[in-house]
C-alpha cells in the first residue's frame, strides 16, 4: 500500500513563478486527499498528473485565502468534467456557506453531493476514519481559527509466513486470526502460535500538516512521531518580529517544532516570496533538525522510503 505526499504550492499568500500557495495531495491505502485548495491548484494538478477526479476527501485548514481560493474553481471543473461522485470536504463551518452562495450566484448547480464536516480548534477531533487510515484534525495557533491534520495508517496485520504454514499444513480458515496476531486452537484441541506461522507486521506511517501557524509547542503531542512532517515555515528568524506579528513561524521554529516531536523528517514551506532563495531557510532548520527539506512545487515524497 503506497503512502506519498506531493506538494502542489509551498509558499504563503503571495503566489510567484516559483510557488503556488498551499495544497497538498496525499495518495494514501489508495485514498485520494487533498489538504488545502489555494489559488491555482487544479492547475497544479493536471501540471502534476494527478488524477483530480478520484479525489474524495477535502481537508480545509482555515479561511485565509490562499488555503481555499482555489475551491470553488477545482469543484466547478469537477462538476464540468461530469462528475457524480460525492466529495466531502472537512473545514471550518463557515465554508459551507461560503461555497453554496458562490454557485447559487453563479446560478451553478453542482451535479454531485458535497458533503461538509465542519471542523473546530477545540482539541483533537477524528474527522474520517476507515479500516486501515485515520484522520485527525487539532488546533494550531494562527490569526483565525486554523487546524492542523495528521494522516495515520492504523496498525497493519501480521505477515503470513508461507513456508512455516505449509510445513505444518496450517488450513486456510485459520490465516485470517493469525494475521490478526490471535492464536486459534485446531479440532485437536491444539494451539496454533501465530508467532510460529507470521512475521511481524510492516511498519505505519503518519503524515502531520502544520500551517499556518506560530510557534506552538501545544501541537507536539498531536504530531509525536510522525514519519513525516510539513511545518509552515514563513520566515527566518531574521524576520521573527514579522513571524510574531503575523502569527506565522521561522524556520528555526519549524525544526525545534520537529525535534521536540521526534519526527522522521521535515519539510519546510509556506515560504514568504520576499525569499527568492532557500538556503536560508534550509541552514537554519538543519541546524536544529538535521533531516530537513524545503518544500518546492511538485516535490513528492514516499513515506515509506524515509
Ligand atoms: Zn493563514
Amino acid at each position: 500500500m503506497s503512502f506519498s505526499v506531493t506538494i502542489l504550492g509551498s509558499g504563503a499568500a503571495l503566489p510567484t513563478g516559483k510557488r503556488n500557495p498551499t495544497s497538498q495531495y496525499i495518495f494514501c491505502n489508495n485514498r485520494h486527499i487533498l489538504i488545502d485548495c489555494g489559488e491555482g491548484t487544479q492547475m497544479q494538478l493536471r501540471k502534476f498528473g494527478i488524477p483530480f477526479q478520484r479525489i474524495t476527501h477535502i481537508f480545509i485548514s482555515h479561511l485565509h485565502g490562499d488555503h481555499f481560493f482555489g475551491l470553488p474553481g477545482l469543484l466547478s471543473t469537477m462538476n464540468l468534467l461530469g462528475r457524480n461522485r460525492g466529495v466531502t470536504i472537512y473545514g471550518p463551518p463557515q465554508l459551507k456557506d461560503i461555497l453554496t452562495q458562490l454557485f447559487e450566484c453563479g446560478g451553478q448547480k453542482l451535479m454531485f453531493k458535497l458533503n461538509f464536516v465542519p471542523t473546530s480548534t477545540d482539541g483533537k477531533k477524528i474527522l474520517f476514519e476507515d479500516k486501515l487510515i485515520e484522520i485527525k484534525s487539532f488546533p494550531l495557533k494562527h490569526r483565525i481559527p486554523t487546524t492542523g491534520f495528521r494522516i495515520q495508517e492504523k496498525p497493519k496485520e501480521f505477515r503470513l509466513n508461507p513456508e512455516a504454514i505449509e510445513q505444518d499444513q496450517i488450513p486456510i480458515e485459520f490465516y485470517h486470526r493469525l494475521k490478526k496476531g490471535e492464536s486459534p486452537i485446531n479440532e485437536n484441541g491444539k494451539t496454533i502460535d501465530f508467532k510460529k506461522y507470521t512475521f511481524s507486521p510492516n511498519p505505519s506511517f503518519s503524515y502531520a500538516f502544520c500551517s499556518d501557524t506560530a510557534y506552538y509547542e501545544e501541537v507536539i503531542p498531536f504530531i509525536k512521531d510522525a514519519t513525516l512532517l510539513y511545518h509552515e515555515a514563513t520566515f527566518t528568524e531574521k524576520d521573527k518580529d514579522r513571524a510574531r506579528l503575523t502569527f506565522h513561524s521561522t524556520a528555526k521554529e519549524a525544526a525545534q517544532i520537529a525535534t521536540a516531536a521526534n519526527v522522521k523528517k521535515l519539510i519546510v514551506g509556506h515560504l514568504s516570496s520576499r525569499y527568492s532563495e532557500t538556503e536560508e531557510h534550509l541552514s537554519e532548520a538543519s541546524a536544529y533538525f538535521e533531516n530537513t527539506e524545503v518544500a518546492e512545487d511538485g516535490m513528492k515524497v514516499e513515506l515509506k522510503k524515509l
